[in-house]
């Protein structure tokens, strides 16, 4: 591949991935983000700013764990763990609602809003929201609004308004959709923070260049733990994947790296599951091109995956380009096999990592034997199980 890895291109496309799908009145508020992001990011005094955050509010640099056991019992070489689960609020989402923040608050936006699914991403916006004393509207299916009231209460403490969407499976597309439509209505006072690497142009690129830490740290701390600061090999869970592209990016151009990233196949992938690029088709959906799970009419299939954070049929357009440029290999696993890695994660380790996490430890079975036996593989803890503990022991 092209070691000249440079995507997107000007107009936001992942080879023939990406773009920007969305309704006339939003092109001018997608400009300004744009112009505002690449005026401000590269700005010292952003920088500071954004940098100071991560150290003193979320607690960067995360940990990078050696799992002595876990390697142990797998007959690895040395497995490392990133460890997201300590950010504050329990996962990676946060390093990337900061970033949003600053950004909303330089372009004098007033009020945020935000889609959710499980309740994650709606409650890092929260967090920050309240941190800066903004107005927060945070948009959620019905249906999950019920299955995830814990988080429904969280981001009310926090001071958010939660609005349900009551259309179709009132799920996360249908919070997504009601998103766009409230940020059609009122363009200019509202700044819309984007949860993953999805969505039209410029979001999948700024999603992903605010996570891009993960993948920073992790030079430089395997460089202090092993002597080196490039891995053999990199895994990551893959909802709509920003955990995966922020630890994968800063490696993208050292082909020796193999990066995979797994996906939910929910109850296997002849039944119901959100294996978008094992088993989707290239389409549209919110805002941009890329695999997408639909039935033979271009209707959005309805995913399924036991971890709320991997349940959405749309993948960024980044990960479809990878996938197609053969530079990312993408598995899948089931939702017995996540509360298997959930388990063995728990018991060699002392963490229970959260279900979304557990997909990538699952991998570990499939990939550990493909590898050479010296090894070093480094994996994202994408987020803490806490906020699972329910569903697991329903299952178990
Ligand atoms: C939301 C979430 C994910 C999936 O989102 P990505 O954008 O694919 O990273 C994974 N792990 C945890 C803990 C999450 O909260």
């Amino acid at each position: 591949m092209n070691l000249n890895y440079n995507a997107p291109d000007e107009n936001g496309r992942f080879g023939p991935y990406g773009g920007a799908f969305v309704p006339e009145i939003l092109i001018p508020e997608l400009r300004s983000v744009q112009a505002a992001f690449e005026q401000f990011w590269p700005d010292a005094e952003f920088q500071n700013q954004y940098l100071h955050l991560l150290k003193t509010y979320v607690g960067r640099p995360t940990a990078l764990t050696f799992a002595e056991r876990l390697s142990e019992e797998l007959g690895a070489g040395r497995i490392f763990l990133k460890r997201e689960d300590l950010c504050h609020t329990g996962a990676h989402k946060i390093n990337n609602t900061i970033g949003q923040i600053l950004l909303a608050r330089r372009m004098g936006k007033t009020r945020i809003i935000a889609e959710t699914g499980a309740g994650q991403h709606g409650v890092a916006t929260a967090t920050v929201a309240a941190r800066f004393g903004l107005q927060c509207v945070v948009y959620m299916g019905a249906e999950d609004m019920r299955r995830q009231a814990l988080n429904v209460a969280r981001m009310q403490l926090l001071g958010a308004e939660v609005r349900p969407a009551t259309s179709g499976s009132q799920t996360l597309k249908d919070a997504t959709n009601e998103a766009i439509r409230d940020w059609v209505s009122n363009p200019s006072d509202t700044f819309y923070i984007i949860g993953s690497v999805v969505g039209p142009h410029p979001y999948p690129m700024m999603v992903r260049t605010f996570h891009q830490v993960i993948g920073e740290e992790v030079q430089l701390q395997l460089k202090d733990k092993t002597g080196r600061s490039l891995p053999d090999v990199l895994i990551a869970c893959v909802g709509g994947g920003s955990n995966a592209i922020g630890m994968f990016y800063p490696f993208i151009p050292h082909p020796e790296v193999k990066m995979f990233g797994v996906e939910a196949a929910g109850e296997g992938l002849e039944g119901q599951h959100a294996a978008t690029l094992s088993k989707g088709s290239m389409g549209v959906l919110h805002g941009a091109m890329s695999y997408l799970l639909q039935d033979h009419e271009g209707q959005i299939s309805l995913a399924h995956s036991i971890s709320a954070g991997l349940d959405y049929p749309g993948v960024g357009p980044e990960h479809s380009w990878l996938m197609d440029l053969g530079r990312v290999t993408y598995l899948a696993e089931t939702d017995e096999a996540a509360l298997r890695g959930v388990i063995l994660l728990s018991k060699t380790e002392g963490i229970i990592p959260a279900l979304e996490t557990a997909h990538a430890i699952a991998a570990l079975e499939k990939i550990v034997p493909e590898v050479a036996s010296d090894s070093v593989i480094v994996i994202n803890c994408s987020g803490r199980g806490d906020k699972d503990m329910q569903t697991i022991m329903d299952h178990l």
